[in-house]
């Protein structure tokens, strides 16, 4: 293999620029070219393709989101569109191709492998919605930007004796507010595989209340409330003076912490192997720690784990209060 081509798909994550890097760095060691798409499949089918070098990777390993840029493409389903793609990779030479981004990427990482051009995908979002990867890149950054902001808002509900409701994104995973509820020990959360009703959270708030609760912080998924409206339902039925924050793409931001620049370069290097020894139509993901090839027909259709009990858990310990 002589050339391959880099590209990052579907919402951004800090984390992808060292994805590019270790895609970079590993096929440069084996005296492969590597060659950047921007903007996605949107420029695969345009052949906007540049050469990228291991002084370039050195430049973009701190900054978040993507130098490449993301664009979606929903026509990309279309055979004829892929075909475009399929003929831009062929004239430029290009042989295989590492596609980081979500499951929507890696369906047409999957399409384009059926198509002749082997691809592998890499698991980028600030989700962790990726079932079968323990960890995506791009989430431990995320993470620690929502529990930055809770603490930061905490201490002002602290101060004035007050409630929050702070939205936090997730695209239908929960993990976003179960871990930082965990770490900012969030006396209730709504993570979205186990919502709560607003009468729930309301009756837990006064509760809380009850037991005279200084400050009060209260974490939802996305799309589950209007916060907004949540908080004032809140605070008539507890007494609290209750303010809403949507976190929003704050949370997408800034430079990748040190767990996010590892998953991501070393997945790279372990995609680059896999496209040497001529695979195609994988994703590399985390289990137990491990770095994982797996079919991406396999890793659609993977069961959600069942987090239920483990939720349940943490809420009754947060929501413990000494009176
Ligand atoms: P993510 O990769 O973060 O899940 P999307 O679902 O928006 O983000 O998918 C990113 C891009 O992947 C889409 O804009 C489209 O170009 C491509 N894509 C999504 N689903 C398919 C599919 N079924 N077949 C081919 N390409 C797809």
């Amino acid at each position: 293999m002589k050339r391959i081509g880099v590209l990052t798909s579907g919402g951004d994550a800090p984390g992808m620029n060292n994805a590019i890097a270790g895609v970079v760095k590993a096929a440069e060691a084996q005296g492969i070219e590597v060659y950047g798409v921007r903007d996605g499949y949107k420029g695969l089918i345009n052949g906007w393709f540049e050469k990228l070098d291991s002084k370039f990777a050195l430049e973009i390993i701190s900054k978040g989101g993507t130098v490449l840029g993301s664009a979606r493409l929903p026509e990309f389903k279309e055979e004829t569109v892929r075909q475009k793609a399929v003929e831009q990779l062929k004239s430029h030479n290009i042989e295989a191709l590492v596609v980081i981004g979500g499951d929507g990427s890696y369906m047409g990482a999957q399409r384009l492998t059926e198509m002749g051009i082997n691809c592998i995908g890499l698991p980028g979002t600030i989700d962790n919605d990726i079932v079968s990867s323990d960890y995506t890149i791009g989430f431990d950054t995320a993470l620690n930007t929502v529990i930055e902001a809770v603490e930061k808002i905490r201490d002002t509900m602290q101060s004035h004796n007050r409630a929050a409701v702070i939205e936090v994104m997730g695209n239908g995973c929960g993990d976003l507010v179960t871990y930082a509820a965990i770490a900012t020990q969030a006396e209730i959360f709504s993570p979205s595989e186990s919502k709560l009703s607003v009468e729930e959270i309301c009756e837990q708030a006064k509760k809380m209340a009850d037991v005279k609760q200084r400050s009060l912080i209260i974490l939802v998924s996305e799309k589950q409330f209007d916060s907004h409206d949540l908080a004032k339902k809140v605070q008539e039925a507890s007494g609290y003076e209750t303010r809403a924050t949507v976190l929003g793409h704050i949370q997408r931001g800034g430079h990748p912490s040190g767990m996010d620049r590892y998953l991501a370069f070393t997945a790279a290097i372990y995609a680059v192997e896999k496209l040497i020894e001529g695979k195609g139509g994988l994703y590399i993901g985390l289990s137990d720690n491990k770095l994982v090839a797996r079919d991406i027909e396999s890793t659609l259709n993977m069961p959600k784990p069942d987090k239920t009990e483990f939720i349940k858990k943490i809420r009754l310990l947060n929501a413990k209060i000494s009176k």
